[in-house]
């Protein structure tokens, strides 16, 4: 598919290429990946079920080691991180492991003994604001409760990369847009990196401000989301007609749908300084790039 484009120089928050993972005796799930976290990103990555999100999200964290490729974090080979910087990152995983007789004053207290940085303030406003009952047992907490009080802690010691598995999955549609937005603006104002993955497309909007595909073992695109909407058109016609209609525009094609007598469907991004809507083309929501990209 199409080549990525990062914005140059600064060095990366995450990092991973051309990573190869397959699960023994599974599928090959990781093929080739190459993918950079930038510092300040805020990255929603899209992909179906079973694309392989969490995988990649463990890869990236250094909790699963890929047959071949490079994985590093603020610098360091993701598998031997020193403490310094375990200490820079928060996890949210799919499905946290939270101790379930503590309470929650006691979880967190568990784990403030962990980091350098902690931010007491913070967690006593988010406990309250998110309606956590602090001192009754962790297992009589609703599903959405610990979620929340995963996310509490992970946010907790002000980490620089935040990395968040289906983040809203356990709480209901209506709020996961607006508790997402929430949790971002907790984060933004300290220039932290976020990903977070999800299927959902209605979490990325207002929410996030880069996508990343995720499809066939690769980021297919990954771009701001105001930018892709704009600027992404589809193009139907004759196979040689478009393609000198794209060169024309100078138009990077993403994606080729071959169509009945030698036409054809291409998606493809405009660059920054065109037309937004040429004469041929039709603009594409997120639902029609999710399917035509993932
Ligand atoms: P997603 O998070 O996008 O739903 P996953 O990373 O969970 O995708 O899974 C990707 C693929 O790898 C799926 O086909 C899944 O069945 C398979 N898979 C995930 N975890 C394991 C495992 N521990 N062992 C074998 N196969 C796995």
């Amino acid at each position: 598919m199409t080549p990525l484009h990062f914005p140059p120089t600064e060095s990366p928050s995450a990092e991973l290429h051309g990573v190869n993972l397959a699960y023994p005796k599974g599928p090959a799930v990781l093929q080739g990946l190459d993918w950079q976290l930038l510092p300040g990103q805020v990255v929603g990555l899209l992909g179906r079920n079973g694309a392989g999100k969490t995988t990649l999200l463990e890869t990236l964290l250094g909790l699963r080691e890929p047959q071949s490729g490079r994985v590093q974090l603020f610098g360091q080979d993701a598998q031997q991180l020193d403490d310094a910087a375990r200490a820079r990152i928060g996890y949210v995983p799919q499905f946290s492991d939270l101790f379930e007789a503590f309470t929650p004053d006691q979880l967190l207290a568990y784990f403030r003994s962990f980091y350098p940085r902690w931010n007491e303030a913070k967690v006593e406003g988010l406990l309250s604001r998110w309606d956590i009952a602090r001192d009754q047992p962790i297992r009589k907490l609703s599903g959405g409760q610990k979620q929340r009080l995963s996310i509490i802690r992970a946010l907790a010691h002000e980490p620089d990369l935040l990395v968040l598995d289906e983040p809203v999955s356990g709480l209901d549609p209506v709020g996961r847009r607006d508790f997402l937005r929430e949790l971002v603006d907790q984060v933004l104002d300290r220039g932290t990196t976020v990903v977070f993955s999800t299927h959902i497309l209605s979490d990325l909007e207002r929410v996030a401000f880069n996508v990343a595909f995720l499809s066939r073992g690769r980021i297919a695109l990954q771009a701001p989301l105001d930018e892709l909407l704009e600027r992404v058109r589809a193009f139907t016609g004759g196979v040689s007609e478009l393609a000198a209609l794209l060169a024309r525009l100078g138009a990077e094609p993403l994606k080729r749908t071959p169509l009945e007598g030698g036409r054809e469907r291409v998606l493809a991004r405009l660059p920054a300084q065109a037309d937004a809507a040429p004469a041929g083309s039709e603009a594409v929501n997120l639902e029609d790039l999710f399917a035509e990209l993932t």
